[in-house]
């Protein structure tokens, strides 16, 4: 006969095994999990201790870093005492402030200071008093009479007593010509009287230098800056104002002088000394008394620190921009360190840093930060390590368990088949022995010759004919579900009439149907359609069904035997109005062994391999079957097969 493989049918032995599979499954991942754990807290170890040491290798440049800071402003500071010791302290603070080593400064001499100088000058030149000097000047201002002024002036420088009374007296000559409307001749006066070295050295009695004040004078006058005399003698004032020897302009006539050239040459170049004399003249020599000698300190201005010399010799004062970038430049010094920034924070900055540190105590409060190009290469190159130690744990994890469950899915079916094989012993060894034992106690009976009657006779003989026949059947349910078991059953599939099966089937029951009590209602379908399968196996599925109807039913016997069609499938029904059963039973009945009330098997012979043959027979055919029952009631299994 036909019949195949297991086909997933649903003993129930399977279950019991999910404990030792789970228990294989915990095997596997408990100790695989246990030592990712353990690979990631040696991971985290090992980086927090390369995270240390790269800490104190990152501190160590920073204070490498702090030290050149300490060591350039010591050399800045060597350069200042070097300077005033070399030169005197307009030509030092010009040397200073040119060569970029301060922004600007004051010097100092037992206490005063000295450059620059302290006195604010008035801006009008004071004139001798003299009867000639007050007769001049009376003409000029109170008589208006520049012309006569003129003259007297003129008489003075003839009389004058020294270079100081006649370079004023020139001057003023100069003054009353360009009142009389000759401005002209004023210039020509003024460059033929200065423009020798004789009044080079002259100052007014305020001791500002009359030379400077005549050229500026004379630039004045002639009013055309694109003049190569106004060129020559412009260019000449301003080399006069870049000049720091003696004898030395005073600071306040110098940047008078350097504000009124640049206002009357557009070409007029800078002077690089004219930022730091401004920041001196406005930085307030008495806040010198309240600095500490020997540290940075914030100034009075806004943004400018002072350092004044132990000796109180020098203040010296710094843009916060100057000292910014000076110490930038120091840090970089020695070039810069690849996947490291450093940073100066000035005093009252604070900002989160990697690594910050004290530059030192002449800088106070002053601070150098280390931070890292990336926020920390080290945590994410660990981070990817981790990453991929853990994708290999899972993979080998992942891999272990799908091992783990092939050999689980192995030993299921070896351990169910082991029991399959007990279970059929033990089944067919019980249900072989109820017929055996009764044939064995009628044949033992006749033997003896106890039964001389013909009719008795008779009777024993049919009992024993009968239970043979229980005998053959039984065993061929065993060789069928054996044959199932190992796979061994085949198919031999054609197109079939479906009403030639059912025939098939009634015939195979045959007079069971007839006897007293059994009513068969068939109710085929006109034109049912046909099926395609294996003749004798659907044979068997009707057989078993209608025997089981038989079975299960009472004396009084309505089976109903329907065939139909249904959205492309033939539908074969069997209906008794049996004894039926529970709901919960209907999905069990189909698993092999599987009895209702094993009682009953005695008396109609089953041993629940039937249905389990019909549901293996049915999915083989790509069908399906279904049981509905009500206890005390009947039941119903319909069987769907694809039509043909
Ligand atoms: P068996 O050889 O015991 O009949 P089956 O596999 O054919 O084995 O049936 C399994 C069980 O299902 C039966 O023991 C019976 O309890 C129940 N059963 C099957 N068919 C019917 C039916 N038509 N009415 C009531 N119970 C049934």
């Amino acid at each position: 006969m036909w019949l195949k493989r297991s086909a997933g049918l649903n003993t129930g032995y399977g279950q019991r095994l999910w404990p030792v599979f789970a228990l294989l499954t915990a095997v596997v991942v408990l100790p695989t999990a246990g030592v990712l754990w353990f690979m990631n807290q040696a991971m985290q170890n090992e980086q927090f201790a390369v995270r240390q040491r790269l800490m104190e290798a990152y501190r160590a440049q920073l204070q490498s870093a702090a030290g050149r800071v300490r060591s350039e402003w010591s050399k800045k500071l060597a350069r200042i005492t070097e300077e005033q010791k070399r030169a005197r302290a307009p030509e030092a603070f010009a040397e200073l402030v040119r060569a970029g080593v301060l922004y600007s400064a004051h010097f100092y001499e037992k206490g005063n200071l000295k450059y620059p100088d302290p006195a604010a000058l008035p801006d009008v030149t004071a004139e001798p008093g003299t009867a000639l000097w007050l007769e001049a000047r009376r003409l000029e201002y109170e008589k208006n009479d520049p012309r006569s002024a003129g003259e007297v002036y003129r008489r003075i420088i003839i009389q004058s007593s020294g270079d100081r009374e006649s370079a004023l007296a020139f001057l003023a000559q100069a003054r009353c010509l360009n009142k009389s409307g000759r401005p002209q001749q004023a210039v020509e006066l003024l460059l033929r009287t200065f423009g020798g070295d004789r009044y080079l050295k002259t100052t007014d009695p305020q001791g500002r230098l009359i030379h400077p004040n005549a050229l500026l004078f004379a630039l004045e006058l002639m009013k055309e800056p694109s003049h190569p005399l106004f060129r020559k003698n412009a260019a000449l004032l301003a080399g006069r104002l870049n000049d720091y020897r003696a004898p030395v302009l005073p600071s306040g006539q110098r940047r008078f002088l350097m504000q009124r050239l640049q206002g009357l040459w557009p070409e007029c170049p800078s002077f690089p000394t004219q930022a730091a004399e401004e920041m001196a003249a406005a930085y307030k020599s008495e806040s010198a008394d309240r600095l500490r000698q020997g540290q940075l300190q914030p100034g009075s201005l806004k943004d400018v620190w002072a350092y004044q010399t132990q000796d109180k010799s020098l203040v010296a004062l710094f843009k916060k921009d100057q000292l910014l970038e000076f110490m930038r430049a120091a840090v970089e010094a020695d070039g810069s360190i690849p996947g490291i920034r450093f940073s100066v924070l000035a005093p009252g900055i604070s900002r989160p840093a990697f690594l910050a540190e004290d530059i030192g105590d002449t800088l106070p409060s002053w601070r150098l930060a280390l931070d890292l190009d990336e926020p920390d290469p080290f945590e994410s190159a660990t981070n990817q390590k981790i990453t991929a130690y853990v994708w290999t744990g899972i993979l080998m994890t992942v891999g272990i368990v799908f091992l783990s469950i092939l050999i689980a899915v192995y030993l299921r079916r070896q351990v169910r088949l082991t029991r399959l094989k007990n279970d059929l012993i033990a089944n067919v060894s019980h249900e072989l022995k109820t017929p055996l034992a009764s044939m064995r106690l009628l044949v033992d009976t006749l033997r003896d010759g106890h039964c001389q009657d013909s009719q008795l006779l008779q009777e024993y003989l049919q009992m024993i004919s009968k239970e043979n026949a229980r005998l053959s059947s039984l065993i061929e349910e065993f060789l069928t579900f054996s044959r199932m078991e190992r796979n061994k059953a085949k198919f031999d599939k054609s197109v079939l009439r479906t009403d030639e099966i059912v025939h098939a089937a009634m015939e195979a029951i045959g007079e069971r149907l007839q006897a007293p009590g059994c009513h068969l209602d068939l109710d085929l379908a006109p034109q049912l359609p046909g099926v395609v399968g294996d003749r004798d196996a659907l044979v068997t599925v009707l057989v078993n069904l209608l025997d089981n109807a038989l079975k299960y039913s009472g004396d009084e016997k309505n089976i109903r035997l329907r065939g139909f069609a249904s959205d492309g499938r033939v539908c074969l029904e069997v209906q008794d109005n049996g004894i039926g059963f529970p709901r919960g039973a209907a999905k069990k009945i189909f698993d092999r062994f599987y009895q209702v009330d094993r009682t009953l098997s005695r008396r109609t012979g089953g041993c629940g391999l039937g249905l389990s043959i019909v549901k293996f027979i049915v999915d083989a055919h790509d069908g399906s079957i279904t049981a509905k029952s009500q206890p005390g009631k009947g039941s119903t299994f319909t069987v769907q097969l694809p039509a043909a």
